[in-house]
């Protein structure tokens, strides 16, 4: 997530896969040139009132970057490091995934630059309610609609709800997805990412003839998406043998305990010195020797440096970005497979589709009627961007990227806006 002077920024990584990718397409050089910005983009600055008395004024975004497809989507990250160039970046990504899974949303995405992990609840709430209010012209169940990233969470989307719900005098649960169940939440939100993550292994472990039992598998970041995947990857008789997260990581050769890291996490605030196992950095897990790698953290994690070094026959990109655009071309050169972030944690934008489906319905699915519709979602698009990365002979990602684009370009030419 840092960005310095010296390091591309991540809209800079965005346009560049995405000018890869359109340089070979019949499409309008209108349509071309508009979807490299952000339609809208709105930068705000606002006061909070700390525990201590003082007041602090904080920067937020929020971004769209395309609504050919239907209302903008994507989540509010609260971290330091948030700059207007990185949600800018989200926002781009957040419309090629929508458009992959064919999901009827475009791009956005939002931020406050923050350190949430050195604030008081009270202080996240005031945060939230006030920069809520501030974007509250741009923000709608029929516009654009947030939901949680990284350090925001249900709770943090409730106060959301209710600030807005409260300004417009009515109860409007489709502002926001990633609510709590009692508030309109979907059953299911909290699994979907790494549900649709394991999908796209099992159907990717398919295709190279690798049985998915047999599968050893390293994940980087053991938060909301990868303690998800190792749970449900190790209920598949998969074996975990790494894994890692912000402080450390942990290596076993037999295979990993779930609850015992887990149980570590709640005690120590990491996995690392799980009983039984031995430490691994995260240097250490991106070329370890497995079948499955998962980076499920943070960007640039996979870079000219180490790719070169991957054993792994697949990468699942369950974080936004963690692979840069020179690495990617090492792996393809060898041969690996690589999920590329807008399919493989696309199943999180999937079921938030599905929460605010039923918000306007008011009618509420069972967690068996989200699981299916997710995996027949899922299975299809993997089943899409394979098929079109045959035809093309290209990787995964730029297959995705040439579905995303074509389908947007296609929605902008129809409404008549570049002819
Ligand atoms: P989280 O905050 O729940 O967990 C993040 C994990 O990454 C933690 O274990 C943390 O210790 C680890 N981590 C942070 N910095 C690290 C570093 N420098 N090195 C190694 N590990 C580090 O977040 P999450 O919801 O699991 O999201 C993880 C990634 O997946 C993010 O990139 C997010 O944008 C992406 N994603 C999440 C969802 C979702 O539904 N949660 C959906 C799509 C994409």
């Amino acid at each position: 997530m840092k960005e310095n002077a010296c390091q591309e920024s991540a809209y800079d990584v965005a346009l560049r896969q995405y000018d890869a990718v359109a340089d070979k397409l019949d499409i309008d050089p209108g349509i071309r040139e508009m979807l490299r910005h952000p339609r809208f983009a709105v930068e705000v600055a606002f006061p909070v009132k700390m525990d201590d008395g003082t007041v602090k004024v904080f920067k937020g975004y929020r971004v769209i970057h395309n609504t050919a497809r239907g209302p903008g989507k994507g989540g509010i990250r609260y971290h330091p490091d948030v700059t207007f160039e990185e949600v800018k970046a989200l926002s781009m990504w957040m419309t090629w995934k929508c458009a992959v899974v064919g999901l009827p949303f475009g791009g956005a995405k939002g931020g406050v630059t923050c350190n949430p992990l050195e604030m008081s609840q009270g202080e996240i709430e005031r945060l939230t309610r006030r920069f809520t209010t501030e974007i509250s012209d741009v923000i709608g169940p029929a516009t654009d609609i947030p939901g949680p990233d990284v350090f925001t969470n249900p709770q943090v989307m409730a106060w959301m709800m209710d600030t807005y719900s409260t300004q417009k005098g009515r109860f409007v649960p489709g502002i926001v997805t990633g609510k709590p169940i009692p508030l309109g939440g979907s059953l299911g939100r909290a699994q979907a990412t790494a549900r649709g993550l394991v999908i796209c292994i099992r159907e990717a472990a398919k295709e190279l003839g690798l049985p998915l039992n047999s599968l050893r598998i390293a994940v980087q970041g053991y938060g909301n998406v990868g303690s998800n995947v190792v749970s449900i990857l190790n209920g598949y008789g998969c074996k975990i043998v790494g894994v890692t997260d912000v402080m450390g990581g942990v290596f076993c050769e037999a295979g990993l305990d779930p609850a015992a890291m887990t149980t570590q996490l709640r005690e120590t605030g990491s996995v690392e010195g799980t009983p039984g196992t031995d430490s691994l950095s995260n240097a250490e897990l991106i070329e370890l020797d497995c079948d499955v790698l998962v980076p499920a953290a943070i960007e640039n994690q996979i870079t000219k440096a180490n790719a070169g070094k991957v054993k792994a026959r697949m990468i699942a990109e369950g974080a936004n970005g963690p692979t840069t655009p020179e690495a990617d071309e090492i792996l393809s050169d060898k041969g690996v497979m690589v999920i590329p972030d807008v399919l493989a944690n696309a199943g999180g934008v999937t079921v938030s589709y599905f929460e605010w489906v039923q918000n306007l319905m008011n009618f509420y699915w069972t967690e068996e009627e989200v699981a299916e519709r997710l995996e027949r979602i899922m299975t299809d698009s993997f089943a899409s961007v394979l098929g079109t990365a045959k035809e093309k002979g290209t990787n995964l990602r730029a297959a995705a990227y040439n579905l995303a684009i074509l389908r947007v370009a296609e929605a902008m030419k129809l409404r008549g806006v570049c002819r």
